[in-house]
């Protein structure tokens, strides 16, 4: 069954670039684009940016030390305010991040509208020239000459027809884990360097006479503080792309940190005093939609370092699957390798970029290149490719940039 609608949709405004999602990917993106003297929108459904840095209560900042520009920016303005460090060198405040992350967008002159959803692409064909997204003033229309994608999800390019992959064709049973992030606060002075929590809990879901979710939780201290973030709620066989599973994923990921958080105190004298803040108000997930793009990052070119001339990532962490049937992770080494721009740019399309974990890749590279320094940083030359395009009039695919510039060693 369909109903029909008439709308009339009030044009926003006309821009050289609409950048879909506030996360690592899409502030990397926007500030590019705004330094580059773009004018550009940028849109984002939460009220903060960071995406899952910020509302997801993300933490650590992985895949950051072997990178310049805006991630290397970051931590800096972070480590001068105290507070970055902390577990594995690298946790960090997310109200800190916020707003860093807001100063820098502002300095780049980028318009930023929160509490905004996209809704729908407009395109002619194969190119896409505007979206329609939703806010408290209504429906609106706005016009760009190339739309960057970075929901995560692929949103914007799926709503296009971009073709995609999920799961193991298409089974979304297969996608990694979801966890709901939850943060505990009065962490005993003696763990607030982090700790791999998986014996105390065991201990304690023993003692509660329960199984235990996942076997690899961390509690990972935000700096100079007393509270920090646990990593540990895993809800399985959900799909990505379903309002009523990521509902169900989210009720069940509740249950499970009520209980975990019950279990310790009660359980484990070192934990009796720990207090219980929130989650997250996002649910974080680690895989849905692959975007297919001009080049498709394989398994291979992880293990052997793959080098590209259009390169606007360079990735050293290693993959990381959250996978079922060991209720834990899989992990393994990549050799250095770079990520292409062709895998931003949906196969066939026109005006249209994606950034972030939907990028065009397998899920085993897709669960190495997903960590945030390396979304910040192919936003950011996705950014930078998209300006010298625009500026020049040239097809994205045909302009060159000397990776020396990008991504220096
Ligand atoms: C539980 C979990 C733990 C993780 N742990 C780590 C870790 O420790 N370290 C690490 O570096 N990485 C970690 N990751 C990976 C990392 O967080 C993500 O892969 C990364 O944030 C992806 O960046 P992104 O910019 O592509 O998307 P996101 O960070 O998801 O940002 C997407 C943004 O788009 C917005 N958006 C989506 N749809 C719309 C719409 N329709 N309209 C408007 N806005 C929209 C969202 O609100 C969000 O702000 C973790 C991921 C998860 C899920």
């Amino acid at each position: 069954m369909f109903i029909q609608e008439r709308l009339e949709t009030p044009i926003r405004g006309e821009y050289d670039a609409i950048v879909v999602g506030a996360g690592p990917a899409g502030c990397g993106a926007a500030i590019a684009l705004g330094r580059a003297g773009m004018k550009t929108l940028l849109i984002e459904k939460f009220n903060c940016l960071g995406g899952a840095w910020t509302t997801g209560f993300m933490n650590p900042f992985f895949d950051y030390n072997n990178k310049s520009g805006i991630v290397n920016e970051l931590v800096t303005a972070l480590k001068e305010r105290g507070q970055f460090g902390g577990f594995w060198d690298r946790s960090f405040n997310y109200e800190y991040m916020k707003h860093i992350l807001e100063q820098k967008m502002t300095e780049a002159g980028v318009e930023v509208l929160y509490n905004t959803t996209f809704s729908r692409t407009l395109a002619e064909g194969n190119r896409v020239y505007g979206i329609v997204a939703e806010n408290i003033g209504g429906r609106f229309a706005a016009m760009a000459k190339t739309v960057v994608d970075c929901t995560g999800d692929g949103n914007v390019a799926a709503a296009a027809g971009c073709p995609f992959e999920l799961g193991v064709d298409g089974d979304y049973r297969e996608c990694q884990a979801m966890t709901l992030m939850f943060l505990v606060g009065n962490i005993p002075e003696a763990y607030r360097d982090g700790l791999m929590l998986f014996e105390k809990l065991n201990a304690a879901y023993n003692k509660a006479g329960k199984e235990i979710p996942f076997r690899v939780p961390y509690l990972i201290p935000v700096p100079n503080s007393h509270f920090g973030v646990v990593q540990f709620t895993h809800m399985y066989e959900h799909d990505p792309l379903d309002a009523q599973a990521l509902t169900r994923a989210t009720m069940e990921g509740r249950q499970q940190l009520i209980d975990a958080f019950e279990f310790l105190t009660r359980y484990d004298p070192d934990f009796k005093d720990l207090e219980l803040i929130t989650s997250s108000s996002v649910l974080g997930v680690r895989e849905s939609r692959r975007i297919i793009g001009e080049y498709y990052l394989t398994e291979e070119d992880i293990l052997s370092g793959a080098r590209f001339e259009d390169a606007v990532a360079h990735v050293t962490f290693g993959a990381d699957l959250h996978t079922k049937s060991n209720k834990g992770q899989h992990c393994f080494k990549v050799q250095p390798y770079h990520i292409p721009l062709r895998a931003l740019v949906p196969k066939g399309y026109k005006g249209i970029l994606v950034a972030g974990r939907c990028i065009s890749g397998s899920r085993e590279a897709m669960a190495s290149y997903r960590v945030t320094g390396n979304c910040a940083q192919m936003g950011e030359n996705a950014g930078r490719y998209l300006a010298e395009s625009i500026r020049t009039g040239t097809d994205i695919l045909e302009v060159k940039l000397p990776t020396e510039l990008l991504l220096p060693q």
